[in-house]
């Protein structure tokens, strides 16, 4: 980090930060302007709060040049991390699509879906057996049962799976059954879910949280990452703005921010982005085209009546000329789909 000190700080205060930061083991090296004296202080700032600088008499600001997060930096991983899940890559050529619907319903309903997704190029099946609702009298899933018709379903038809965690105690059962955990948004900050996630070996979708900014979704993957699960994909699902006219505002410019940032893959939610059917297919395309890693859908076949999030979910015709279109957009960017 940099401390900048007043114009007017005296050579004693100046004395009195050097001396603070080498007492916390920072090499400083002092350099000293026309009107400002600058102390670059180089050394490990993981457990250091620059806010405890900034009080000190004299200095005027505190600039951090390196990353609170580590291992899921760029810095730390210059190649883009390739998650393996059986046969399947994620983060490299290919952008990989998980649709299904937002909740298990029935094993009829799953059949349905998972036929028409595979059959249009997805590779996982999605499915929540375990729903985070606004409210408590919504459909709150099937639990276990919802997770035993997921896994068959997708076995049936060649598909991975792909389901939301809410809870520690659901770890175990939930790592039986699928082949990605995802932490839904409600859920980025839990940190003692991510770090029991971070014990285990199972590739993990951690969803962008309401009002997180991308630098708390690397520092969630953070967790997961010093637990030793190196295996995470991160998922730009929306925030929330002050624009209503969606459910949320997908962040596009977060996919190309993170590839920056970070050699994770991400992946974005145009469904959960929206909220909308009509605004899915536009925003899907556009996530494409700004290099997102994969995609992840809804889709029901009569999302009329679905239990949850039937008016983001695409019939499954309107998912199949949609992935016919995101081809398109991948090959223009030497990418499969
Ligand atoms: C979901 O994927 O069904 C879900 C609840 O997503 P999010 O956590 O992004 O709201
Ligand atoms: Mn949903």
């Amino acid at each position: 980090m940099v401390v900048v000190m007043d114009e007017a700080a005296t050579e004693d205060q100046i004395q009195n930060v050097i001396a603070k930061l080498v007492e916390m083991n920072f090499n400083v090296h002092r350099s000293t302007g026309v009107n400002q004296t600058l102390l670059g202080a180089i050394g490990d700032r993981r457990n250091i709060d620059p806010r405890n600088f900034e009080l000190l008499d004299g200095v005027h600001e505190v600039l951090r040049v390196t990353t609170p997060y580590k291992l899921a930096s760029r810095a730390f991983h210059p190649e883009n991390s390739l998650i393996k899940i059986r046969d399947l890559t994620l983060g490299g050529d290919e952008v990989v699509v998980m649709a299904g619907p937002c909740s298990v319903e029935t094993e009829t309903q799953m059949e349905i879906i998972a036929a028409a997704v595979k059959k249009a190029g997805a590779k996982i099946l999605r499915g929540g057996a375990f729903k985070p609702r606004t409210s408590p009298y919504s459909f709150q899933g099937l639990g276990e049962p919802g997770l035993k018709i997921l896994q068959t379903v997708a076995a049936r038809e060649g598909l991975l799976t792909v389901s939301e965690v809410m809870e520690v105690a659901q770890l175990p059962m939930l790592a039986e059954y699928v082949d990605i955990l995802q932490v839904g948004a409600r859920n980025m900050q839990n940190f003692n879910l991510l770090r029991e996630l971070g014990k285990t070996r199972k590739p993990v979708l951690l969803k962008r949280g309401l009002a997180a900014t991308i630098e708390e979704l690397l520092m969630a993957a953070e967790y997961l990452m010093a637990g030793g699960n190196y295996q995470v994909i991160l998922c730009e699902r929306g925030i929330r703005t002050f624009e209503n006219a969606t459910r949320n505002t997908l962040d596009i410019s977060a996919i190309p921010v993170v590839h920056k940032l970070s050699h994770l893959p991400i992946i974005a939610d145009p469904s959960h982005g929206t909220g909308r059917r009509d605004k899915v297919a536009p925003m899907a395309r556009a996530a494409v085209a700004a290099g997102a890693d994969g995609l992840m859908i809804e889709v029901h076949h009569d999302p009329d009546h679905a239990l949850s999030d039937g008016a983001q979910s695409l019939f499954p015709k309107q998912f199949a000329a949609l992935m016919e279109e995101l081809r398109m957009i991948a090959q223009v960017l030497g990418r499969k789909l």
